[in-house]
């Protein structure tokens, strides 16, 4: 099934983004986990009609139903990696789905990696992308810095240029889907907590709080989920610091990927989320008619 919109996430931005496709007939998937800033909003009472506060819960609930009823598909799953073919292939923990547009709704990334000297061998051994650094070591000592479905992923694409992979927990428990739960074979595994990396002018050692230390050549970072800065550094999508760079018409430097809410990294709030949904939801659809009559 190839949808003419795949919306990943599914906040205010997401949310509104698929009511307006699904009305305007485009087949509408929404791909995303339950856990939107919003639910984290106790009261809101700066949003357009309501003359009461209402709980950032209820407005998602809400706006989930609305989707429903107008006919958006919504599933639950993790996005882990979005590539551009001749369509969009979006690959999900769960499984992996297909669109001619795709929007990314996936809310402000909120990676903070509680491990010292991280920065400071970030592009020096340090990476945030296996598609973009992988090849770099083949056949090298490599780890994956995570504990999530992400990590496992992300370990599996590393496997393709090296068998020596570790990955490192920092004393988080694992919390991998069960279909991911074979994979972990491949990998070892080392759930210590991590007291700082080290080395000269590269990263040469992890350094545990029990004061053992372990020698590596590259150690990429998975921590949590996938996020909007991930999607952007593998895919090349334009970024201003951590925000996906739109222009007014929520388009992305890639033809066919569009970006809304907080992301984008313009005013958080749940209005502008809903704004720019809405204005994305208009491009996808033009694009896919300017598609229809080019093809
Ligand atoms: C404590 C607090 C109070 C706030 N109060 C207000 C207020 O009073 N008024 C107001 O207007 N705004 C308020 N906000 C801000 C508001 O919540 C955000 O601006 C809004 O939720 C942004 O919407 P969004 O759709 O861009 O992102 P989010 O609501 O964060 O939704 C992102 C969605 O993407 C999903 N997702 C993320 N990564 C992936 C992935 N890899 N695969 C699949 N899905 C993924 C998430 O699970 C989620 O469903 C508040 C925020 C907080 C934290």
């Amino acid at each position: 099934m190839i949808y003419d919109a795949i919306i990943i996430g599914k906040g205010p931005a997401g949310i509104s983004c698929a009511i307006y496709t699904t009305r305007a007939n485009l087949k509408t998937l929404v791909i995303g986990k339950s856990d939107s800033m919003l639910l984290k909003a106790d009261k809101i009472e700066n949003y357009y009609g309501f003359v009461e506060p209402v709980s950032g819960k209820e407005l998602l609930e809400t706006g989930v139903e609305q989707a429903l009823r107008l006919g958006a598909e919504i599933v639950e799953d993790e996005v882990v990696s979005i590539e551009k073919t001749d369509n969009f292939k979006v690959t999900g923990v769960n499984g992996e789905y297909e669109a001619k547009t795709v929007l990314i709704a996936t809310g402000a990334p909120v990676v903070r990696v509680p491990v010292k000297n991280l920065d400071r061998f970030e592009g020096s051994g340090v990476s945030y992308c296996t598609t973009c650094d992988g090849f770099f070591y083949r056949n090298k000592k490599v780890g994956v810095l995570g504990y999530t479905d992400y990590a496992i992923h992300e370990a599996i694409d590393l496997s393709v240029f090296t068998k020596d992979i570790t990955l490192y927990t920092n004393n988080t428990p694992l919390n991998v889907s069960e279909n991911l739960k074979e994979s972990l074979d491949k990998f070892k595994i080392n759930t210590s907590k991590i007291k700082e990396l080290q080395g000269q002018d590269r990263i040469e050692e992890i350094v545990f709080d029990d004061g053992s230390k372990e020698s590596i050549e590259g150690l990429f970072i998975a921590y949590g989920s996938a996020s909007s800065s991930s999607f952007a550094l593998k895919m090349g999508i334009a970024t201003e610091g951590k925000s996906i760079i739109v222009n007014d018409k929520m388009e992305t430097n890639i033809p066919g990927l569009f970006a809304a809410g907080d992301c984008t990294g313009v005013f958080k709030q749940v209005a502008v989320a809903v704004g720019q949904g809405a204005l994305a939801s208009r491009q996808m659809n033009d694009y896919i008619r300017k598609m229809r009559k080019d093809g």
